[in-house]
């Protein structure tokens, strides 16, 4: 076992979250730096994936019971959901999933073939019961943000040739975030069980279908991958991105779904080129996964030294004496106002001691304010890994950290 990565230990030590028995088990409470990095991989997401055709929409966490008797999610998902809520005289759930919110949303209105694929995003509030023994740190929890999205497609090949595009933004963030197919993460085709028609929907020509175009696609892109019987999702066949954590624990980390089954429980048709009603065919997939399970990954991935663009502070600014207090506040609201995460140590403690701190809360960079930067009114800039500093102006010093924080190396 890597002791040095795991992620609970990290994110004690590097004060990311905690868990409270007051609050209840699984329910992670993020500190503002925990915070920090949530929001800037939900940005990168958003901003990500309206760029790739996404359209991003907003549905509640609660829905009644009903609609996850219509989906079939409640018999299947029973035991990982939370028992329903009585409102008034009818029961609600905490959403265990997003998928009959997005057919909802789709329903309210007809759709033309001409306006397919419609790719519905969400970063997504969800609740499911784990079992106690199951829970771990930020990997498994009871209430995580899913970036899920929906895309509807008119015909089997619209759905093969999106979970293709699917696979290029994963393939695009894994790569954002250093992580190797083969190495890191690898692809595993996950097929269901004709002989099982109650684990799975029973439709054996569909099913035949899209696993043979899914293996298909899988055999098209580079890369390996393996198969699973009996790792499907109730409504058809996936592929899920497995990693490793520290431990050396497998688990899915992202997933692409080819869905045959949901469009007929919901209905969910649109108007073909001959004016006919046809059915559609959905494919479930989510682009960074359970956010707090990837920042489970990534502390460990990164033992904590985050990129810039992800560390939640980016920068200290460490005054040697009082005289030098003055120059180290106007370079930190400099670079705050800049829109970098810029701290301030305004402590007498000796320069020794700050820098020890500094690498120790594993910041990506610091300044230390002596008489020579006063003088000249320039910045010596230390890296956290990095043995000497680098002497520059304090416009050349925020060009610098810019440009690393859009390029996100
Ligand atoms: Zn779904």
């Amino acid at each position: 076992m890597e002791q040095e990565r795991d992620h609970k230990k990290l994110g004690k030590q590097l004060d990311l979250f905690t868990f409270s028995d007051a609050v209840g088990k699984g329910l992670p409470l993020l500190t503002h730096k925990g915070a920090t990095i949530k929001r800037e991989l939900e940005r990168f997401i958003i901003d990500e994936e309206i760029k790739r055709g996404y359209q991003h929409v907003l549905t509640p966490d609660i829905a009644k019971l009903d609609l996850y008797k219509k989906s079939g999610h409640y018999p299947h998902y029973k035991d990982s959901m939370y028992a329903p809520i009585q409102i008034d005289d009818e029961e609600f759930m905490l959403r265990p999933m997003t998928c009959p919110h997005h057919f909802e949303l789709y329903l309210r209105k007809p759709h033309s073939y001409r306006e397919l694929p419609i790719r519905m995003a969400e970063l997504a509030g969800l609740y499911r019961y784990e079992q106690s023994g199951e829970l771990m740190g930020l990997q498994r929890v009871r209430t995580f943000c899913l970036a899920d999205a929906h895309i509807i497609c008119k015909d089997e090949e619209q759905a093969i040739e999106e979970i293709g595009y699917a696979l290029d933004l994963i393939e695009y963030v894994s790569n954002i975030f250093g992580l190797t197919m083969g190495k890191d993460y690898w692809y595993r085709l996950s097929l269901g069980n004709r002989e099982d028609t109650e684990k799975y929907y029973d439709n054996p020509e569909a099913w035949n279908k899209g696993e043979d175009l899914m293996r298909e696609l899988m055999q098209k892109r580079k890369g390996d991958f393996t198969e699973a019987k009996g790792e499907a999702a109730f409504y058809g066949p996936k592929i899920d991105v497995q990693m490793k954590n520290a431990n050396g624990k497998e688990d899915s980390v992202f997933t692409v779904q080819y869905d045959f089954c949901m469009p007929d429980k919901f209905n969910l048709t649109y108007t073909a080129e001959d004016g006919s009603q046809k059915r559609a065919f959905v494919v479930h997939r989510s682009s960074i996964g359970a956010v707090e399970r990837l920042m489970a990954f990534l502390i460990e991935h990164y033992a904590g030294a985050f990129p810039l663009w992800l560390s939640p502070t980016q920068i200290k600014i460490l005054p040697i004496a009082d005289a030098h207090k003055e120059y180290a506040n106007e370079m930190h609201t400099m670079l705050k106002e800049a829109g970098i995460r810029a701290e301030l140590d305004e402590s007498n403690d000796a320069l020794g001691k700050k820098i020890r701190n500094t690498k120790l809360e594993k910041v990506p960079y610091f300044l230390v304010i002596g008489d020579s930067e006063v003088a000249n009114k320039k910045v010596k800039v230390e890296g956290r890994d990095s043995g000497e500093g680098e002497v520059m102006s304090p416009q050349d010093l925020l060009t610098k950290l810019q440009k690393e924080i859009n390029t996100k190396k």
